[in-house]
């Protein structure tokens, strides 16, 4: 292999550019020339390729969001748009590429592999966590601590008003954002997608919290949770159940999803980078990077877009023992 290329697809997440830094950089180490893809997979069909160099991702690495751009393309999912793309990549002499995006970008890229035998690895970049062979992906670190330090500053205005809010955080199937944040931020509730805890258990725990003396409480809720409810609908249900309360809603969009990416972010960047550049030139592929007890690990792509990342048990418990 003489010349990599690296993309990042999907939805952009904050660690993507220190991703990209490390990839660039072991290419760079190892000799190994590198291409960098714009706007993802409509890119790599374009051609929108610039060779880069170790120097051309300087200071990038403490920046959210994609310097390659990200894009959605639809071309990319028919045999004739993937053909364009593997002409574009063997007119620019290039072996193999390493994509940066969620289980999307990587079902493209196994597909683009079993047609076209050119080697790829995965690095999982989404705020969401939800991606199975990982403990961690991309982002994830960085949106919590976002919607951390949002819940605090709601929490000021929700105990300085004895109010109630509900706080709606990223998270269409899997609870992980709302959980942890819900945890770290001490939310009296958290509605998450992959259980139903009920509306009955809600009202019961605010009812108890207001007995107990709490004048304010925070209700952490998930978009996809799995009561059906959004949260202005819950806030209807609440006012009308538990008439003591002045409910807010605070949606928090899509801050979560930008800004500088935390020191672990960077780190988890850093080290996926150099093992999916190894990896690939060891002759691994079709293999996406992934930690699992702090040990970066490979994981076919294809077993990481079939499976299922799990809530975490322990912290449904320890927030219902916070909440007493
Ligand atoms: P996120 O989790 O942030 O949404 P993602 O990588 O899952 O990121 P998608 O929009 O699902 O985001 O996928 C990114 C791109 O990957 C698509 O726009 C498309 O070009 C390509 N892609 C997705 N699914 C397929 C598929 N089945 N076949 C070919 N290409 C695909």
């Amino acid at each position: 292999i003489k010349k990599l290329a690296v993309l990042t697809s999907g939805g952009d997440s904050p660690g993507m550019n220190a991703a990209i830094r490390s990839v660039v950089r072991t290419c760079a180490y190892m000799d190994v020339e590198v291409m960098a893809i714009y706007r993802g997979y409509q890119g790599m069909i374009e051609g929108d390729f610039v060779l880069f160099n170790a120097r051309s991702v300087n200071n990038i690495i403490n920046k959210g969001g994609t310097i390659l751009k990200s894009a959605r393309c639809q071309e990319f999912r028919t045999p004739e748009g993937r053909k364009k793309a593997h002409e574009q990549l063997t007119r620019a002499g290039i072996d193999g590429f390493v994509v940066i995006g969620g289980d999307g970008s990587f079902r493209g890229a196994s597909i683009f592999h079993k047609e076209f035998g050119t080697p790829v690895i995965g690095i999982p970049g989404t705020i969401d966590n939800d991606i199975f062979g990982t403990q961690y992906t991309l982002g994830f670190d960085t949106a919590l601590n976002t919607v951390v330090e949002a819940i605090d500053k709601i929490r000021d205005t929700a105990s300085s008003h004895s109010r109630l809010f509900f706080v709606e955080v990223m998270g269409r199937d899997v609870g992980h954002i709302a959980l942890n944040a819900g945890v770290a931020a001490g939310a009296e509730e958290i509605l998450i997608p992959e259980e139903n805890l009920g509306l009955d258990r809600l009202l019961d725990s605010l009812k108890r919290s207001k007995k107990s003396g709490k004048s304010s409480s925070i209700v952490v809720v998930a978009e996809g949770d799995k009561t059906g409810k959004n949260v202005f609908e819950l806030k209807e249900y609440v006012e009308k159940n538990l008439p003591v309360y002045d409910v807010r809603v605070s949606v928090l969009g899509h801050i979560q999803r930008g800004g500088v990416p935390t020191a672990f972010d960077r780190v988890l960047a850093s080290r996926m980078g150099v093992r999916a550049v190894e990896g690939i030139l060891e002759g691994k592929t079709n293999l996406m990077v992934g930690i699992m007890d702090n040990q970066i690990v490979f994981t076919p792509i294809d077993e990481a877009i079939k499976g299922h990342t799990k809530i975490d048990r322990e912290l449904i418990r320890v927030s219902d023992i916070m909440t007493i």
